[in-house]
Protein backbone atom coordinates (compact mmCIF):
# COMPACT_ATOMS: atom_id res chain seq x y z
CA UNK A 1 0.00 0.00 0.00
CA UNK A 2 1.23 3.18 -1.09
CA UNK A 3 1.81 6.07 1.76
CA UNK A 4 -0.77 8.65 1.29
CA UNK A 5 0.83 12.29 1.53
CA UNK A 6 -1.03 14.83 2.74
CA UNK A 7 0.23 18.65 2.29
CA UNK A 8 -0.29 20.86 5.41
CA UNK A 9 -3.18 23.68 3.93
CA UNK A 10 -1.70 27.25 3.48
CA UNK A 11 -3.17 29.02 6.89
CA UNK A 12 -5.68 31.78 5.69
CA UNK A 13 -4.32 35.14 5.58
CA UNK A 14 -6.15 36.02 9.13
CA UNK A 15 -3.88 33.68 10.85
CA UNK A 16 -0.91 35.30 10.09
CA UNK A 17 -1.99 38.88 11.28
CA UNK A 18 -3.55 37.39 14.66
CA UNK A 19 0.36 35.64 14.63
CA UNK A 20 1.57 39.47 14.10
CA UNK A 21 0.33 40.44 16.83
CA UNK A 22 0.85 38.38 19.21
CA UNK A 23 4.37 38.04 18.05
CA UNK A 24 5.11 41.57 18.81
CA UNK A 25 3.28 40.75 22.03
CA UNK A 26 5.21 37.91 23.17
CA UNK A 27 8.41 39.83 22.06
CA UNK A 28 7.83 42.89 24.20
CA UNK A 29 8.04 44.97 21.38
CA UNK A 30 4.97 46.73 22.70
CA UNK A 31 4.88 50.15 20.89
CA UNK A 32 5.46 48.23 17.64
CA UNK A 33 1.83 46.03 18.80
CA UNK A 34 -0.09 49.20 19.81
CA UNK A 35 0.72 51.19 16.26
CA UNK A 36 0.39 47.90 13.98
CA UNK A 37 -3.10 48.81 13.07
CA UNK A 38 -2.60 52.48 12.32
CA UNK A 39 0.85 51.42 10.51
CA UNK A 40 -1.10 48.84 8.43
CA UNK A 41 -3.51 50.81 7.19
CA UNK A 42 -1.05 53.98 6.42
CA UNK A 43 1.32 50.93 4.54
CA UNK A 44 -1.97 50.11 3.00
CA UNK A 45 -3.11 54.02 1.64
CA UNK A 46 0.33 55.60 0.90
CA UNK A 47 1.70 51.79 -1.08
CA UNK A 48 5.04 51.55 1.12
CA UNK A 49 7.43 48.78 0.57
CA UNK A 50 7.39 45.71 3.09
CA UNK A 51 10.66 47.31 4.50
CA UNK A 52 8.88 50.84 4.65
CA UNK A 53 6.46 49.18 6.98
CA UNK A 54 8.77 47.02 9.46
CA UNK A 55 10.97 49.93 9.48
CA UNK A 56 8.10 52.60 10.52
CA UNK A 57 6.86 50.08 12.89
CA UNK A 58 10.64 49.40 14.62
CA UNK A 59 11.30 52.94 14.79
CA UNK A 60 8.27 53.66 16.80
CA UNK A 61 9.28 51.15 19.45
CA UNK A 62 12.92 52.10 19.43
CA UNK A 63 12.26 55.57 19.68
CA UNK A 64 9.75 55.31 22.51
CA UNK A 65 12.79 52.77 24.55
CA UNK A 66 15.58 55.41 24.47
CA UNK A 67 13.16 58.07 25.53
CA UNK A 68 12.33 55.56 28.44
CA UNK A 69 16.75 54.68 29.23
CA UNK A 70 17.18 58.47 29.04
CA UNK A 71 14.41 59.14 31.50
CA UNK A 72 15.61 56.33 33.74
CA UNK A 73 19.09 57.36 33.05
CA UNK A 74 18.81 61.22 34.57
CA UNK A 75 16.65 59.57 37.32
CA UNK A 76 19.59 57.43 38.33
CA UNK A 77 22.60 60.23 37.88
CA UNK A 78 20.47 62.41 40.47
CA UNK A 79 21.58 65.84 39.29
CA UNK A 80 21.62 68.64 41.55
CA UNK A 81 19.60 70.58 38.62
CA UNK A 82 18.77 70.54 34.79
CA UNK A 83 21.82 72.41 32.93
CA UNK A 84 22.48 71.80 29.44
CA UNK A 85 25.12 73.05 27.00
CA UNK A 86 22.79 75.02 25.14
CA UNK A 87 21.99 76.95 28.26
CA UNK A 88 25.55 77.86 28.02
CA UNK A 89 26.65 81.70 27.33
CA UNK A 90 30.07 80.91 25.64
CA UNK A 91 30.60 84.05 24.93
CA UNK A 92 30.41 85.09 28.91
CA UNK A 93 32.76 82.79 29.18
CA UNK A 94 36.09 83.44 26.59
CA UNK A 95 38.44 81.00 28.61
CA UNK A 96 36.60 77.84 27.62
CA UNK A 97 37.16 76.21 24.34
CA UNK A 98 34.01 75.91 22.63
CA UNK A 99 35.35 72.96 19.99
CA UNK A 100 36.42 71.21 23.31
CA UNK A 101 33.27 70.99 24.74
CA UNK A 102 31.67 69.83 21.89
CA UNK A 103 34.08 67.25 21.34
CA UNK A 104 33.56 66.40 24.74
CA UNK A 105 29.49 66.09 23.81
CA UNK A 106 30.25 63.25 21.12
CA UNK A 107 30.41 61.50 24.18
CA UNK A 108 34.27 59.68 22.97
CA UNK A 109 35.80 60.21 26.33
CA UNK A 110 33.49 57.85 27.70
CA UNK A 111 34.79 55.22 25.62
CA UNK A 112 38.06 56.25 26.24
CA UNK A 113 38.17 56.34 29.88
CA UNK A 114 39.14 59.75 29.85
CA UNK A 115 38.69 62.20 32.81
CA UNK A 116 38.09 65.91 32.47
CA UNK A 117 39.02 67.96 35.21
CA UNK A 118 37.22 71.53 35.57
CA UNK A 119 39.51 73.64 37.33
CA UNK A 120 38.61 78.03 38.60
CA UNK A 121 37.35 79.76 41.39
CA UNK A 122 33.42 79.88 42.36
CA UNK A 123 30.75 80.90 40.02
CA UNK A 124 32.27 80.32 36.45
CA UNK A 125 30.00 77.56 35.34
CA UNK A 126 32.47 74.49 35.97
CA UNK A 127 29.54 72.91 37.77
CA UNK A 128 26.73 73.63 34.58
CA UNK A 129 29.03 72.45 32.36
CA UNK A 130 29.87 69.04 34.53
CA UNK A 131 26.09 68.88 34.51
CA UNK A 132 25.78 69.35 31.24
CA UNK A 133 27.82 66.67 30.02
CA UNK A 134 26.33 64.40 32.90
CA UNK A 135 22.88 65.32 30.29
CA UNK A 136 24.25 64.71 27.08
CA UNK A 137 25.96 60.86 28.58
CA UNK A 138 22.59 60.50 29.75
CA UNK A 139 21.11 61.33 26.33
CA UNK A 140 23.58 58.95 24.98
CA UNK A 141 22.21 56.15 26.41
CA UNK A 142 24.68 55.79 29.62
CA UNK A 143 24.07 55.52 33.55
CA UNK A 144 25.81 58.48 35.68
CA UNK A 145 26.21 59.69 39.16
CA UNK A 146 26.44 63.09 40.35
CA UNK A 147 27.69 63.65 43.64
CA UNK A 148 29.62 66.18 45.62
CA UNK A 149 32.82 64.98 47.22
CA UNK A 150 31.71 66.07 50.82
CA UNK A 151 28.48 63.85 49.71
CA UNK A 152 30.49 60.76 48.39
CA UNK A 153 32.54 61.17 51.72
CA UNK A 154 29.81 61.25 54.08
CA UNK A 155 28.09 58.48 52.18
CA UNK A 156 30.70 56.29 52.14
CA UNK A 157 31.88 56.80 55.39
CA UNK A 158 28.33 56.02 56.87
CA UNK A 159 28.58 52.91 54.44
CA UNK A 160 31.92 51.81 56.57
CA UNK A 161 29.99 52.05 60.00
CA UNK A 162 27.17 50.05 58.65
CA UNK A 163 28.99 47.44 56.82
CA UNK A 164 28.05 47.86 53.04
CA UNK A 165 30.72 49.50 51.59
CA UNK A 166 31.18 47.68 48.63
CA UNK A 167 27.51 48.10 47.66
CA UNK A 168 27.90 52.11 48.05
CA UNK A 169 31.13 51.59 46.30
CA UNK A 170 29.97 49.79 43.24
CA UNK A 171 26.78 53.27 43.21
CA UNK A 172 30.22 55.23 42.27
CA UNK A 173 32.38 52.68 40.18
CA UNK A 174 29.87 51.12 37.70
CA UNK A 175 28.55 53.82 36.12
CA UNK A 176 30.26 55.17 32.70
CA UNK A 177 30.15 58.16 34.19
CA UNK A 178 30.64 59.77 37.72
CA UNK A 179 30.68 63.82 38.34
CA UNK A 180 32.67 64.82 41.53
CA UNK A 181 31.39 67.63 42.11
CA UNK A 182 33.15 70.62 44.29
CA UNK A 183 37.00 68.39 45.49
CA UNK A 184 38.59 70.63 47.82
CA UNK A 185 36.12 72.92 49.07
CA UNK A 186 36.56 71.18 52.10
CA UNK A 187 39.37 69.44 53.64
CA UNK A 188 38.99 65.57 54.16
CA UNK A 189 40.00 64.09 57.68
CA UNK A 190 42.00 60.46 56.69
CA UNK A 191 39.36 58.18 56.15
CA UNK A 192 37.25 60.44 53.75
CA UNK A 193 40.47 60.97 52.00
CA UNK A 194 41.54 57.00 51.76
CA UNK A 195 37.58 56.39 50.39
CA UNK A 196 38.00 59.05 47.58
CA UNK A 197 41.51 57.79 46.84
CA UNK A 198 39.61 54.54 46.40
CA UNK A 199 36.97 55.78 44.22
CA UNK A 200 39.92 57.52 41.90
CA UNK A 201 41.80 54.14 41.80
CA UNK A 202 38.81 51.65 40.68
CA UNK A 203 37.20 54.24 38.30
CA UNK A 204 40.92 54.50 37.03
CA UNK A 205 40.97 50.19 36.92
CA UNK A 206 37.89 50.03 34.84
CA UNK A 207 38.83 52.55 32.36
CA UNK A 208 35.68 54.55 33.24
CA UNK A 209 35.28 58.30 32.82
CA UNK A 210 35.28 60.96 36.00
CA UNK A 211 34.49 64.52 35.73
CA UNK A 212 35.23 66.43 38.70
CA UNK A 213 35.49 69.94 39.08
CA UNK A 214 37.29 71.58 42.19
CA UNK A 215 38.49 75.03 43.26
CA UNK A 216 42.14 73.97 43.56
CA UNK A 217 45.15 74.28 41.84
CA UNK A 218 46.87 70.62 41.54
CA UNK A 219 49.93 72.04 43.73
CA UNK A 220 46.89 72.87 46.79
CA UNK A 221 45.69 68.92 46.69
CA UNK A 222 47.56 67.99 49.50
CA UNK A 223 44.92 69.77 51.52
CA UNK A 224 42.10 67.85 50.12
CA UNK A 225 44.20 64.57 50.72
CA UNK A 226 44.28 65.45 54.49
CA UNK A 227 47.38 66.70 54.01
CA UNK A 228 48.87 63.34 52.72
CA UNK A 229 51.05 64.59 49.60
CA UNK A 230 51.77 60.91 48.70
CA UNK A 231 47.68 60.10 48.63
CA UNK A 232 47.38 63.24 46.72
CA UNK A 233 49.86 62.56 43.95
CA UNK A 234 48.60 58.88 43.74
CA UNK A 235 45.25 60.29 43.12
CA UNK A 236 46.21 62.70 40.74
CA UNK A 237 48.60 60.37 38.63
CA UNK A 238 45.82 58.24 38.29
CA UNK A 239 43.11 61.28 37.56
CA UNK A 240 45.58 62.93 34.54
CA UNK A 241 46.85 59.45 33.13
CA UNK A 242 44.21 60.12 30.64
CA UNK A 243 42.26 63.45 30.46
CA UNK A 244 41.34 67.04 29.65
CA UNK A 245 42.40 69.64 32.26
CA UNK A 246 39.85 72.57 31.51
CA UNK A 247 40.87 75.75 33.41
CA UNK A 248 38.24 78.11 33.67
CA UNK A 249 38.84 81.74 34.38
CA UNK A 250 36.97 85.16 34.90
CA UNK A 251 34.39 86.59 36.95
CA UNK A 252 31.63 84.80 38.52
CA UNK A 253 28.99 84.84 36.07
CA UNK A 254 26.34 85.41 38.55
CA UNK A 255 27.62 88.37 40.49
CA UNK A 256 28.74 89.51 36.70
CA UNK A 257 25.09 89.24 35.08
CA UNK A 258 23.84 90.88 38.79
CA UNK A 259 26.25 93.90 37.57
CA UNK A 260 25.31 94.20 34.22
CA UNK A 261 21.44 94.54 35.73
CA UNK A 262 22.61 97.30 37.95
CA UNK A 263 21.50 95.38 41.75
CA UNK A 264 23.99 94.96 44.41
CA UNK A 265 26.16 91.85 44.17
CA UNK A 266 26.78 91.38 48.15
CA UNK A 267 24.31 88.44 48.71
CA UNK A 268 25.49 86.88 45.38
CA UNK A 269 29.14 86.85 46.08
CA UNK A 270 28.11 85.38 50.11
CA UNK A 271 26.61 82.55 48.05
CA UNK A 272 29.24 82.13 45.88
CA UNK A 273 31.97 82.20 48.80
CA UNK A 274 30.24 79.71 50.71
CA UNK A 275 29.69 76.70 48.43
CA UNK A 276 28.02 74.29 51.38
CA UNK A 277 27.81 74.17 55.47
CA UNK A 278 29.54 71.93 57.19
CA UNK A 279 31.51 71.39 60.05
CA UNK A 280 34.61 70.60 57.91
CA UNK A 281 35.09 73.58 56.61
CA UNK A 282 38.99 74.94 56.10
P1 LIG B 1 30.86 76.93 39.55
O1 LIG B 1 30.50 75.50 39.62
O2 LIG B 1 32.04 77.22 38.69
O3 LIG B 1 31.00 77.54 40.92
P2 LIG B 1 28.21 77.20 38.47
O4 LIG B 1 28.28 76.27 37.31
O5 LIG B 1 27.50 76.74 39.69
O6 LIG B 1 29.67 77.72 38.87
O7 LIG B 1 27.57 78.57 37.97
C1 LIG B 1 26.84 79.43 38.83
C2 LIG B 1 25.54 79.83 38.12
O8 LIG B 1 25.85 80.61 36.99
C3 LIG B 1 24.75 78.65 37.65
O9 LIG B 1 23.38 78.94 37.76
C4 LIG B 1 25.15 78.53 36.18
O10 LIG B 1 24.11 77.96 35.39
C5 LIG B 1 25.39 79.97 35.81
N1 LIG B 1 26.44 80.13 34.82
C6 LIG B 1 27.77 80.19 35.03
N2 LIG B 1 28.44 80.40 33.89
C7 LIG B 1 27.53 80.46 32.92
C8 LIG B 1 27.58 80.65 31.50
N3 LIG B 1 28.74 80.91 30.86
N4 LIG B 1 26.41 80.63 30.81
C9 LIG B 1 25.23 80.43 31.45
N5 LIG B 1 25.11 80.26 32.78
C10 LIG B 1 26.23 80.29 33.51
MG1 LIG C 1 30.20 74.40 41.38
Amino acid sequence: MSAVVTLAPTPAPAVYEARAREGLEHLGLNVAHDHLDGATQRAAAESWSYSHFLGYLLDGELTERHRKTVALNLKFARLPMQKTLDGFDFAAQPSIDRRLIDELATGRFLHEGRNVVMLGPPGVGKTHLAIALGVRTCELGHRVRFTTAIDLANKLTKAVDAGRLDREMRTLTQPKLLILDEVGYLKFDAVQASLLFQVICQRYQRQQATVLTSNKAFGAWGQVFADDAVMASAALDRLLHRSTVINVKGDSYRLADRRKAGNPVAADAAADAAPAPTSRKE
